[in-house]
């Protein structure tokens, strides 16, 4: 999500336009390369994209990389390039950029960027009280132990995910399509327990945005008490 409250700008990069054109003629593109705009861009999290237009091609990455190596420049850029001209990235690039984006200090610094610039978007219940909800949860299954995040619904419907747990925001949120009357409170409950695990098992949350969850989640997740059923509730729902 993109900087929403004050008009984002991005900065130029000193010699983008060589850089992009070196990597062109690396990556073996065809034909003329176009004329590269390249800036680093105020986005929340480590994103990275480019438009062309005509023969112009701008090209933004996030202002993360401001302060990096140069090397994790041309390594962000070069894996842009490649999946927009879906050439093969070279195998260095993809590793000295896996390894920025693993790095501690990244990890903080995005945290701390999507703590900035990502804005509360939550709504209102209509049905169901996540707070109360929550502390039941933590009483039954948490001894009452667990710190309570921030708890919400989603502004807008998703498709497929049932609830999500960002620690950058150390905030729950549950698809609002839940939040309804038709929707058993079991079910609602369950994805709020899982996301609960995530609060306890902050080490659950895989790098670059990919979950993965441990066969040690995936069985407490299994003492919720109404497990299956909410399961199945779920899958019909999707
Ligand atoms: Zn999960």
């Amino acid at each position: 999500m993109a900087l929403k409250r004050e008009r984002a700008k991005g900065v130029p990069v000193p010699g983008g336009d060589r850089l992009l054109q070196r990597i062109f003629t690396r990556l073996g593109c065809q034909g003329r390369p176009p004329h590269f705009i390249v800036e680093f861009y105020p986005y929340a999290n480590l994103t990275h994209t480019v438009r062309f237009t005509r023969d112009t091609a701008r090209v933004r990455l996030s202002d993360l990389l401001r302060n990096a190596p140069i090397e994790i420049v041309e390594a962000a850029a070069a894996l842009l390039l490649a999946r927009a001209y879906r050439r093969t990235p070279p195998a260095e690039a993809a590793e000295c950029y896996r390894n920025f984006c693993r790095a501690p200090a990244t990890l903080h610094r995005l945290a701390d960027l999507r703590r900035r610039r990502c804005q509360p978007m939550l709504r209102e219940a209509d049905r169901y009280d996540l707070s109360a909800m929550f502390e039941q949860l933590n009483r039954r299954y948490f001894g009452g132990s667990l710190r309570r995040p921030q708890l919400g619904w989603s502004v807008r419907s998703w498709r497929v995910q049932m609830g999500a747990f960002d620690p950058a925001l150390d905030r729950i949120v549950l698809n609002r399509r839940l939040d309804d009357e038709d929707v058993p409170r079991l079910a609602v409950e369950y994805v709020l327990y899982h996301e609960m695990l995530h609060v306890k098992h902050p080490g659950e949350m895989a790098r670059c945005g990919l979950r993965v969850h441990s066969r040690a989640f995936r069985a407490e997740e299994k003492r919720f008490a109404h497990y299956d059923e909410a399961r199945r509730w779920l899958e019909r729902m999707r």
